[in-house]
Formats: structure tokens, sequence, C-alpha cells
């Protein structure tokens, strides 16, 4: 047989070779468009599980919208810019750091980059195309192709236009190992829990002998680069005395810092201290403005000693402070994260290694007041691991705080799922921005197109290649490579007459797929049209951390560029944790690798344990079980519903064109029913994005399907020639194959082309999504139904309860309806419950007390302290109760009883415990809606006609050992005990009815094949 995996590679080859995916474009030509963006992944890692639900859900609605009528184009894309790459190629050529790249030449090196891009692009083709995503790959946007390149630096030329680029320094983030700064998306990505510990330095106010400031900080070793302290003007301060040292600190704060015995001398404002001098803890720096207490109101009480020490080299807040009180500004440590050399110690040490020596070397000066070990969540480099630093830096940033509110309006138009994200984490995201750090000190990126004249000051931005070429000193080539260092090279002509020179920043990735919906077409230099139709975008999915990041960049850059939003929708999907929920990772090695899934499981089913196991928006926990769950429950049961379809239509030659109609019986009926039910369900499901609760309504009605309406119709399918009956049967399952395939296509692309392509004729993809026919739905028989099957659940579990086989007949099941509801008569439905259950008698009725045998126990915990010592004796009346009694009780919901001592005790219903019981052989179960009483004696007749069912499989067994065409009579012979013999001469009905035979012979042949049922030894022969 074919596997899944085989399957799927026949289904794509077919594709392939019809070009089902274009024509599923072409066929929509001038209908409305559905606009669809790919975020770009980068080719120089892997895919991961979490690249397999992203990829699924984006083909999922793109084929979901193109069934639909819209045409979606599914334009693929490549990110290749940036540090990864850089130090993928460190690695490769075994270098490390700035220095070493440049030694080995910029040139080679940015050559390098380009060529290791796509280190793994066969892997993701082969991914991308085997889980059956169809996106365009012939005709990608590449982020280092010139045109994308041209179309990015149209945007920043505009923005610059604009006076929204600028060059400034800033504190930020900063890995000292990667030498450049992170956004505030990658910060939040690598935060790790780490002890650290803190200092509360003493800072000696000048011209006293013992008077001291309190300072606390939390990172030692900035102090070093101290310029001031801060106090908040408009708290109270102490002066406090402690041993001969005078100590000033918040006075909310004081008893907590000083412990121990200490004596207030007196209470100053904030405001008093600012302007005051005092000797920094370290003097390798001199200052001509600092060292001196400035007011800030980030000062709080909440922590601390109400005094902050201000490094403006390493906080943001600290730089602002210095900058409005016009301190000076120093910065000893180095691009590396190394004090410089006049830190004469420590040089050359990296920084975040040196808190301790820091507060040794404090303690010698008699500095160091307290230090104290603390937890906390300290950010680290997502690509490096290293712990970053908050460093002040020089560089280019986009003004975004200017356009913040547009943004923020913007994304209020935006329909996020799940909902929340909106205004909570993405609307916080926004709401607490900062301007762009946009340049990077790095070689492979797109080059920041500002050139800068060191006479004027003047800066240029070419909007275009052709600008660049206009403005050049230098002849340009035709075939112009606008990468570093070659652009680095080109000069233009500034207006005072110098040249002016390119600064030497590349900028930050997230503007490259940020420009995406823009770049993507080389807009606005070509494709204006398509542009203008593929603007902005219906939906952008991708995996939650993107919140700071592509969704972030794509709304910036286009509402900088245009003041539009780029998308309307974004769905956010959560991460894929493992069973544990745990976060996968290589490292921990419990990360799944989809391309093994697929290889073993196919895609449809890693698709479908991907879509229907639970909500995309939540962190998902997954594992191969699901994906195993998935093929098995789904895959495979749709599977077998068609091959026996399929079978049975060779067979009977059944020919959808000219065949069918029939008599339709009460299961086709219902199966239609709920096939409309269930795509109306769908629809509506998909249409608001709720792909999960799709899925499950599908899941529900396969498992109707192929254990109800298939199981109970296959005798159907058996009986020869085409009857009214069987031709019904076959447009029914025709009809729901058909329908099905086409709900589950976007969910599972391959096992419902098969079965469409070998219905239709044509395949699923190309056809539209089905819509409910409401007037085939009967929402009555549904109920019905649902109950009916409700009832054969319950007879089943008591049949599994007293252990009695379902091939072994009985006499009688009872229904009892618990509450008058809004059923029909069940009693039309009683021969298939017969049938299923074998059952001689199905009964509905009311009253079942003649059947019951009601035991009432008495219920300490609550009559124990009712009653108290009477406690035995109510008991043992309560057990004495006759039947009429007991009757009485439950009917009137209380009974009075007489005690010894003259009093009355009344009992209610929550005083006895009611245990139920079927007497007389039968057996009770109750369901939520119904109660069933199973009548479980045996008869003899009974017995008999149950062994000859064991019989009739027993000969089932056998032909399929013989793998004997399943509509071929045979010849039986059987030779057993005479009494045996006379059985089944007895039941001949039963087993003509049951075996497709000509005849059945009592005699002996050689060869024949043994059985043992019930103790009885049957030989069997088979004659084709
Ligand atoms: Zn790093
Ligand atoms: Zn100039």
């Amino acid at each position: 047989m074919e596997s899944n995996v085989e399957r799927e590679l026949r289904l794509r080859n077919k594709w392939d070779k019809e070009g089902t995916f274009q024509r599923s474009i072409t066929n929509r030509e001038g209908r409305e468009t559905f606009v669809f963006y790919e975020g770009p992944p980068t080719a120089n890692g892997l895919p991961h599980a979490g690249h397999a639900l992203g990829r699924t859900i984006k083909d999922f609605v793109a084929r979901y919208k193109t069934m639909s009528g819209y045409q979606v184009l599914r334009k693929a894309g490549w990110d290749t810019h940036g540090l990864p790459v850089e130090l993928e190629v460190e690695k490769q050529l075994n270098i490390r750091g700035k220095d070493q790249i440049e030694e080995y030449g910029i040139e080679n090196f940015v050559q390098k980059c380009k060529e290791s891009v796509f280190a793994y692009e066969n892997e993701w083709k082969q991914f991308t195309e085997a889980l059956g995503y169809w996106v365009d790959m012939e005709d990608p946007y590449i982020t280092l192709n010139n045109e994308y390149i041209e179309s990015v630096w149209n945007i920043l030329s505009t923005i610059h236009d604009k006076g929204y680029l600028y060059k400034g320094h800033r504190v930020v983030p900063y890995c000292p190992h990667c030498e450049i700064s992170l956004s505030s998306h990658e910060v939040a990505q690598g935060y790790k829990d780490v002890t650290d510990l803190s200092v509360t330095a003493k800072f000696r106010l000048k011209g006293t002998e013992n008077e001291y400031l309190l300072g606390w900080t939390t990172t030692p070793w900035t102090l070093p680069s101290n310029v001031a302290v801060a106090v908040n003007p408009n708290m109270n301060y102490v002066r406090v005395k402690q041993d001969s040292e005078i100590f000033i600190l918040a006075e909310s704060l004081a008893p907590k810092v000083m412990k121990e015995k200490f004596e207030t001398v007196d209470v100053i404002k904030g405001q008093d201290l600012i302007g005051r001098s005092y000797e920094p803890p370290f003097n390798y720096v001199t200052l001509s403005n600092g060292y001196k207490v400035l007011g800030a109101d980030f000062v709080t009480e909440t922590s601390g000693t109400g005094i902050v020490h201000l490094a403006p080299a390493h906080g943001e807040d600290d730089y602002k402070a210095i900058q409005d009180n016009h301190f000076d500004f120093i910065n000893v440590v180095d691009t590396k994260g190394r004090y410089k050399d006049y830190i004469t110690p420590l040089a050359g040490q990296f920084v975040k290694d040196c808190d301790v020596d820091i507060i040794k070397m404090l303690s010698k000066q008699n500095l160091l007041f307290d230090k104290q070990k603390y937890e906390h969540s300290y950010p680290h480099c997502w690509r490096c691991d290293s712990p970053l630093l908050y460093y002040a830096m020089e560089g280019w940033f986009i003004k975004t705080t200017a356009v913040k509110e547009e943004m923020q309006l913007n994304n209020q138009g935006v329909q996020w799922f799940p909902h929340h994200m909106r205004d909570g984490r993405f609307g916080k995201f926004l709401e607490n921005m900062v301007d762009w750090n946009i340049g990077r000190n790095r070689y492979w990126g797109t080059p920041l197109n500002v050139w800068v004249c060191k006479e004027c000051g003047e800066e240029k931005a070419p909007k275009s290649i052709k600008e660049l070429r206009k403005l050049s000193v230098e002849e340009l080539p035709e075939d112009i490579e606008l990468h570093k260092p070659y652009v680095d090279k080109v000069h233009l002509t500034c207006s005072c007459g110098s040249k002016m020179e390119r600064t030497s920043e590349v900028i930050d990735v997230w503007f490259d797929s940020g420009s995406m919906p823009f770049a993507q077409y080389h807009y606005p230099f070509e494709n204006k049209e398509t542009f203008k139709k593929q603007f902005p975008a219906d939906v952008v999915i991708e995996g939650v951390d993107q919140t700071r990041g592509w969704f972030y960049s794509l709304l910036a850059v286009s509402t900088l560029f245009t003041r539009q939003s780029p998308y309307k929708r974004v769905l956010s999907l959560g991460h894929i944790l493992d069973e544990n929920g745990q976060k996968m990772s290589k490292s921990k090695g419990n990360a799944l690798n989809p391309t093994e899934l697929i290889n073993e499981f196919g895609a449809d089913s890693l698709r479908w344990a991907l879509l229907a196991d639970s909500s995309p928006w939540n962190n998902k926990r997954f594992s191969k079980k699901t994906v195993s769950q998935a093929k098995s429950k789904v895959i495979d049961t749709l599977l077998n519903v068609y091959s026996f379809y399929s079978m049975y239509a060779e067979i009977d030659q059944f020919n959808p064109d000219s065949d069918l109609g029939g008599t339709q019986t009460t299961l086709d009926k219902w199966i239609l029913s709920r096939l409309n039910s269930v795509t109306m369900e769908v629809t509506q499901s998909l249409d608001g994005y709720d792909i999960t609760r799709g899925a499950r309504s599908i899941s529900t009605f396969i498992d109707e399907l192929s254990n109800w309406y298939v199981r109970r119709s296959r005798q159907r399918f058996w009986s020869s020639g085409m009857t009214d009956d069987k031709r019904s049967a076959f447009s029914t399952l025709y009809e729901v194959l058909k329908k099905l395939s086409q709900l589950m296509a976007p969910y599972t692309p391959y096992a419902t082309e098969d079965i469409f392509t070998n219905l239709v004729k044509d395949s699923v993809h190309l056809s539209d999504y089905p819509q409910p026919d409401e007037t085939l739905i009967d929402e009555q028989l549904e109920k019905d139904m649902d109950a009916v099957l409700q009832i054969i659940e319950l007879t089943r579990s008591l049949r599994n309860t007293v252990g009695i086989k379902t091939k072994q007949p009985l006499a009688q099941l009872i229904v009892i309806p618990k509450e008058e509801n809004n059923l029909s008569p069940l009693e039309k439905y009683s021969s298939i419950i017969k049938d299923e259950m074998n059952i001689k008698e199905v009964e509905f009725r009311g009253n079942y007390q003649d059947l019951l045998v009601v035991e009432l126990k008495l219920n300490f915990a609550v009559v124990g302290p009712k009653v108290g010592k009477s406690v035995g004796e109510v008991k043992n009346k309560v057990e004495k109760l006759d039947d009429t009694e007991k009757e009485i009780f439950l009917q009137e919901t209380a009974i009075q009883l007489p005690l010894n001592s003259g009093e009355t005790v009344t009992l209610t219903m929550d005083d006895v415990l009611i245990d139920k019981k079927g007497k007389d052989g039968f057996e009770l179960l109750e369901g939520s809606n119904f109660l069933t009483l199973l009548d479980t004696k045996l008869t003899q007749e009974l017995k008999e006609e149950g062994l000859v069912r064991e019989f009739v499989r027993a000969v089932q067994t056998h032909r399929k050992e013989l793998d004997l065409p399943v509509d071929l009579r045979v010849d039986l012979y059987v030779e057993t005990d005479s009494w045996l013999q006379a059985v089944l001469i007895r039941f001949d009905e039963l087993v003509q009815k049951n075996l497709i035979i000509n005849s059945i012979r009592f005699e002996s042949k050689p060869d024949m094949k043994i059985f043992i049922v019930e103790g009885h030894e049957i030989n069997l022969y088979i004659k084709p």
C-alpha cells in the first residue's frame, strides 16, 4: 500500500506537472484580492517546529481565501542581511571581532556573507514544499538585491526629508561581544535570572571630614564612570549619626538602610542638597563640571537610599540628567566592554566581571557602606549570550516617537488575533516606544544612504541609484554593487563644493523586513499597479515574538512612509512547547524537527496536529504523539472511508455522473444533514479565523461518518445488483466525501486532493469552498440521532460492565428518558439500536420502578448532627423501609419517622444516599439524558444465536486470511459436532444473511482450518 509520504510526493509531482498552484491564482484573475505578506525567514539556519506552525497557518489562510473566491498572490521572501550572517561567517573563517574582519578584508568578508546567506536554501525549499505550503519561491523578494535596497533607500530618504533621521547620542542596550547595539525588541528576547551585587557607597561631601552621601547602585562596575549623584528635590532626607560618621539618605529609608542604632541629627529637603560637591569614589578622571548633587524626579523612595549614583555612559536617565545639568560626559569603558587604560588597576578587564574588585577597592578606601547579593532578571544578548551593557553610543536614529500617535491610531484599526494583543502586548509596546536606533557599526547589511560633508555638515540621502549617479563624484559602474565596501568608495559633491562621505553604518535588518510591502515590488520604481492592489495586507501571520519585531517594523516603516497601516489583520501565533510545557531548543534536545515529522507521518498529519490540537494563539504543547494521533484518528480514518467507497464503487461500476439518486434512508438523511450543519459551522469558524474550532467540527464529523454512518451502512453495499437503497448509499457517501474533502482541503491538502480528484477529476484546490445547503439540515433528526448514539454508548458500557460481548444477543433493553425533552419519539430508531447492540427488543417507557431495587443508606455526616444519639435507631428504620415506603419517600422527597422516644424525625433527600440497582437480571446505567436497563439473562435460544454469530465471525476471519475479493460468493464446508451442526441449520437464515456464500455443506475436506468457539471445534474450508 502507498504510504502517506509516498502519496504526498506523488501529488506534489502532479501539482508541479499541472501547475496547480499557479492555476489557483490565475483562475481568480479579476477577482477581489486577498493580500497576504510573507514575513521573510533567514535561510542560514534550519526550519524548526515554530516555522512549521507559521507556514501551515499561512498556507491554510491562503488556500481557504482562494477557495472562497479571492485571488491570493503569495510571494516568498528571504531575509538576508544582518549580524547572524556575519557571526556565521566569522565562525567559518575562525576569526572573531571587527579587528579580525578588517584584517581579513571587508570585501572578501562581505562576499562570504553573501554566499553563506543561502546555506540552507535547499532545505527550506524542500521543507516548504513537503509541508504543502504554496508560496512562490521562483520569484521571491530578497533583501540583498539592488532593487530591494533601492526601495529601502527611497523610504529612508523620505524619512530623512521629513527630518526624522538624525544622528544622536544615546544610551542603548549593547552587546560588547558582538559590538553592536540591540533594539528593544531584541533585548526583550534575552532576559535571564542572575545573581548580582548591589552596593551602597559613601560619597564624602567636600569640605567635611566625616559626612557622606549614601549612594546606591545595582551596577558597581559603573562607579568609576560616576559624574554626579541625584536626589529627589521633593523628598525628605536626614542626616544621621552612626559611630563617628554622619550619613545623608532619604528619611523614609533610613531605618532600613541603617539597621543598627543611629541618631537623627536633622531633616533636610532634597532641594537643599542640590549643588553640594562631593569627592568621587574613584578619581581616574578629572571633570571640569561634575561630582555634584543634582535633582531628578526619577529618584524614588521605593528602594536603595534615595540617592542615586549617575553614570551617564550607562543609563538613559543618567545621560539625560547630565545633559540637562550641563555636566561632563565620560565613558571609561571601551567598545568591547573593557575598562580603558587609564582605569589603571582594572584596565582591559571586562567590566561585568569587576564588581567584586570594585567593592574591594571601595572597602580599602573606607567608602563601602554595604553590599548585598540580589537576584534579578538581566538582559543578555540573544545571539551570543553575553550580558548586555547599557552603553552610550553615537548613532543614527529614526524619530519614531514623532509618529507615535499615528502608529497608535493605525494600530487601533487593526484586527488582532488574539484580540487582546492590540491594546495589550503590542499596544503597550507602542506606548513605551523610543526612537528607533537604526544604524549598526557592522559590515553586512543595507548601507545607510546618508552622505555627510565634513566641511559644512550638510547631509544628503539619495533617493535612488539614479540620483546617486547624478551626485557622485566618481563615475559609477553600470552594475553598481550597493553593499559595503563598494558603496563607501562613492563620494558626493556637496553644495559647498567639498566632497561628501557616506556615514559608515549599515541599517538594522528589521528595517529591511519592515520595508517589504514596498520593496518586494521595487516600489516606487516599478510595479505601481501591483503595489496598489497589494497594499495594505489583509493578513500577516507570524509568531508572537514579532510584536517587537516584524509586526512593529512593518507598522513603523509604513506609518513613516505612507502614514497608513500596512496590514488590516495580524495573526499572532503562540510558541510551540514540548509535551512538558518547556520551550523547545536545540541545546535542551527537546526540539522537534518538522522535516522528520513529515517524513514519518506525512505533512497532512503534521498540519492537522498543528491546526486542530489547540488554539494557535496560545502556547502549544506539542509532541510526536499529537502528530501520530492526527494520522491515525483523522487522516487514516478519512482515507479508509474513501477506500471503502472506491472499492465498492469499482465493484459496482458506480458512476456519479449517471447513477446518483436512490431512496434515502434515515441514516442517509442524517449524515447529509450533519454534513451541511458541519459545513455551516466550519465556514463560520473560518471566516472568524477560528481554525481550531473548524477542525473540531470536522473531526467530530469524520468520527460520525466512519464509526456510525459507514459502519451502519456496510451491508447495503454488500447486496448484489444496484438497488434503490444501494444507489442512495453510494450517492450519499459520494456527496459526503466530495464536500468533506473540500471542507478539509486547506487543512490537509494532500489526502483531500487525492480523494477529490478521484471523485471529480479536478483539483480540490481549484474548486470553490462548499456552502451549506440549509434545506438538507434537519435539526430534529440530528438531535434524535445524537440521543440514539447516547443510548448505544450506555448500552455498550452496560455490556462491558457485565462482560457480555456484542456478538451475544440479549433479550431486551429498556430506555427511560430522564426528562420530558424535545425528542420526537425515538421508537422509530429501535431497529438501529437493536441491530447495533444485538438486542431483540428495545422498549421506551417512563416508569421503571418495578425493575429497580432501591437501597437507602443514611448519610451520617448530615443526619448525625441532626438527631444526635438516635442516629442508630434512625439508621435501622431507614434500612427496614419496604418498597412502597421507599417509593413514597422518593416521590415526596421527605419521610417522617417516629422514634422510640416519642419524637418524630423528618428526613429529606439530603439525609440519605440512594443506590439504585436493576433487579431480575436487569443491569442499570444512568446517563445524562437517559436511564438504560439491559436484560442480561441468557436463555438457551440466545446462547445458541450467540454461538452462530461467533461462527459467522470465524468464517469472515478465514475469508480475510484467504484474501478473497469481498464480493465473491463462495462454497462453505463445515465439520463440527452434531449439536452445533443442528444449531447452525436452525439459524440458517442468519448465516446466509451475514455471509456471502452460495451454499453451506457439512462435509469434511482436507486441510480444513480449525476454530474453537465456546468449546466447540469447528473445521472450515472455503471453496472460491
Ligand atoms: Zn552578542
Ligand atoms: Zn559641504
